[in-house]
């Protein structure tokens, strides 16, 4: 496994490598529901590089871009471990230079739950993952279900710019009691790691009422704010069932259809989702 710090350098390592090659972004502190991606790569392409970069510019001023959690050395063993070929970690230094000035920017589907919710956020993911896919020219990349809206948003952008590459949603990957993995959830104290299973609870309730025949999209976000809001430790930022195309908020739902949340355990902020 070879670690990358520099643009020139991985351009360099890009070109020997064997075809096709299978690429997953990630912002490091890995677990589970990352390696799931990587071995997903591993197993299609004989090819596999994953990058690590806590990409400042999808933070917003209130973000926790400072505290997000770093272990490279850990994320490093633990690649290893999946027979990753390529490691490219570049520093913030050299993905922006002070002279950057360019953005990639995807319309509608960016401006809905996660984009209203944390302004600019889109525009800093596709922004990076352009210059990613530029620099690592991937055949396919990796994406999580967890993140619905990035995977749509990133589909979107690739469609739209004419990028010359597959992206592939992987499934989401829980813990035993339904939460999804997520490298925020070390924020968690024990307490608020108990109140969070509320997140795939609601998610399940709303799965539940739907396959009885409740097919009234305000009844079911009304039921799931309820069950939300009878967790002293939960905040709702927002309760979405959309069309998982558009985003567009749905009156009745019928398949398929995204439903998503946003919840604030304390201070730390989960979002989860399933699709009917
Ligand atoms: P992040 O490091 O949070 O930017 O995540 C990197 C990639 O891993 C994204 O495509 C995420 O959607 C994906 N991912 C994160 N958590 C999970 C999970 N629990 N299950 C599946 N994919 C995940």
């Amino acid at each position: 496994m070879k670690v990358i710090e520099t643009v020139d350098e991985m351009r360099r390592l890009r070109r020997e490598l064997a075809e096709p090659v299978g690429f997953v972004p990630t912002m490091g502190y890995l677990h589970e529901g990352h390696l799931t991606l990587v071995r997903r790569a591993r197993t299609e392409n004989p090819s596999v590089v994953v990058s690590i970069f806590v990409n400042p510019t999808q933070f917003g001023p209130q973000d926790d871009f400072d505290k997000y959690p770093r272990n490279p050395q850990r994320d490093l063993a633990l690649l290893e471990k999946e027979k990753t070929d390529i490691v490219f970690m570049p520093s913030a230094a050299k993905m922006y230079p002070p002279q950057f000035n360019s953005w990639v920017e995807v319309g509608k589907v960016t401006e809905r739950l996660e984009g209203a919710s944390r302004p600019g956020h889109f525009r800093g993911v596709t922004t990076v993952i352009a210059k990613l896919f530029n620099i690592v020219q991937p055949t396919r990349a990796y994406f999580g279900q967890k993140d619905a809206q990035q995977a749509i948003v990133i589909k979107k952008m690739v469609a739209d710019l004419n990028m010359n590459l597959e992206i592939v949603t992987v499934p989401t990957v829980r813990e035993p009691d339904g939460l999804a993995m997520s490298s925020r959830n070390t924020y968690l104290n024990p307490q608020q790691r108990q109140a969070a299973t509320v997140l795939y609870q609601t998610l399940s309730l709303a799965q539940k009422l739907w396959l009885q025949g409740e097919k009234d999209a305000d009844k079911l976000r009304q039921e799931m704010i309820a069950l939300i809001q009878k967790q002293p430790l939960a905040d709702i930022d927002y309760v979405s069932i959309a069309d998982p195309e558009t985003l567009d908020e749905l009156d009745t739902v019928n398949s398929p259809a995204l439903v998503a949340l946003a919840v604030k355990i304390g201070k730390t902020r989960l979002i989860d989702n399933i699709v009917l």
